[in-house]
């Protein structure tokens, strides 16, 4: 422990192997270098361009320039306009179809492949890192972007922000699940640069602020089992069983769809049960194999002993449970994370619950059944749209 908005219109002049685009852009309010200045930015941006759209983006080495490439890659990425008092700027990039674009694909762009959805859709979740060595993911609308945890350094949350298309001034706020590290590690750089609210329980609130972990945030706290709404997303917050002191699991929901978010719980209560009964898409902690955790040599027999506690973590067979259990009320996705380095594999994690989901009769990722992803630390998910 110690732990855009772009818009305007948009030229496009296409042939076989070129393709020019021309973007007037409107910048948000306020746009600063640090928005769009950081050469890392640009960098990934043009990443991100090569490995999504196979288009080699050409730029200036000017710092405005990059800003206008993110803004036109953002709308490539289907951003749509808002914020009435934007400052208006005319900018242009040009980009071509590269014939050698690099087949390794950036490992901070949305992973290509089933759920992946490149248009902010009406209501989605992606995690922009999941496992022992950091926690974070954006859940957000078409007006409302929040985050959940901030393990990832400060550096890396804004990265992979950008990957999406999304600027830490277009969130409305961080919830925390609870105050372990690898929950609230980039926490007190991140609100230090982009004062944003943070949302926890009391307990976990006080832990914040004794061990100097939030810096000057704007903490504002509920109790666990509130509910909440953060602009257009509702919240339901509910207690789970883990080592920390409140820790809180969360429902969100949006017009009709619902997401649950249960990671860090030795065991699912009843009481978790029924709150993420009825969600479209559960995030769920497939923290360890019990075979790997058992064989592990590296780490000490307490230290097991607690991960596989009531208060630990849950198992890739106890979480696969979880999911069987909400078979037939609705469910359409299993986001799986929070996975030990040295006890899982993403692999085990996907075929222990699918295999369990086929069991109970309806598993697989056929339109009946329940789609299966593995989220993780290094790379960022796809935008997956709760419906
Ligand atoms: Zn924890
Ligand atoms: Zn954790």
């Amino acid at each position: 422990m110690g732990a855009p908005t772009c818009v305007a219109g948009c030229g496009v002049r296409a042939n076989a192997l070129n393709l020019s685009i021309s973007v007037p852009v409107v910048l948000p309010t306020p746009t600063t270098a640090s928005n769009f200045g950081e050469a890392v930015y640009a960098k990934e941006l043009r990443k991100i361009a090569a490995s999504n759209f196979g288009i080699r983006v050409k730029t200036g080495k000017s710092f405005f320039r990059y800003g206008f490439i993110g803004l036109a890659v953002s709308r490539l990425y289907g951003r749509r306009a808002s914020g009435a008092s934007a400052y208006r700027a005319q900018g242009w990039c040009r980009v071509s179809r590269a014939a050698d674009a690099p087949g390794a694909r950036n490992p901070l762009a949305p992973a290509s492949g089933f759920g992946f959805n490149p248009r902010v859709s009406s209501f989605s979740v992606t995690i922009l890192g999941s496992g022992s060595a950091g926690n974070c993911a954006l859940v957000e609308t078409a007006s409302s972007r929040l985050l959940v945890d901030a393990g990832l350094s400060a550096r890396q949350i804004t990265m992979r922000l950008a990957a999406l298309g999304v600027t830490p001034d277009m969130l409305d706020g961080i919830l925390l699940t609870h105050e372990h590290c690898d929950h609230v590690a980039g926490l007190r750089v991140f609100c230090r640069k982009h004062p944003l609210p943070v949302y926890c329980t009391r307990l976990t609130a006080e832990v914040l602020r004794k061990e100097e972990l939030a810096g000057h945030a704007d903490v504002r706290q509920f109790q666990a089992g509130a509910e909440f709404a953060i602009k257009d997303i509702g919240i339901h917050s509910f207690s789970v069983p883990h080592d920390a002191v409140d820790p809180v699991g969360f429902v969100f929901h949006h017009a009709e769809a619902s997401l649950g978010f249960l990671t860090d719980l030795g065991h699912c209560t009843k009481l978790a049960r029924e709150r993420v009964r009825g969600v479209k898409t559960l995030v769920i902690e497939t923290n360890y194999d019990e075979k790997l955790l058992q064989n592990d040599t590296r780490r000490p027999w307490a230290v097991k002993q607690r991960i596989m506690s009531r208060h630990g973590h849950l198992s890739n067979t106890a979480a696969a449970g979880v999911l069987t259990e909400l078979l037939g009320h609705g469910l359409n996705r299993a986001v799986l994370g929070h996975l030990s380095r040295d006890c899982n594999t993403a692999d085990l994690a996907v075929e222990t619950v699918r295999a369990q989901l086929s069991a109970a009769g309806m598993g697989g990722d056929g339109a009946s059944g329940v789609e299966v992803y593995c989220a993780s630390q290094s790379e960022v998910s796809p935008r997956f749209e709760v419906a």
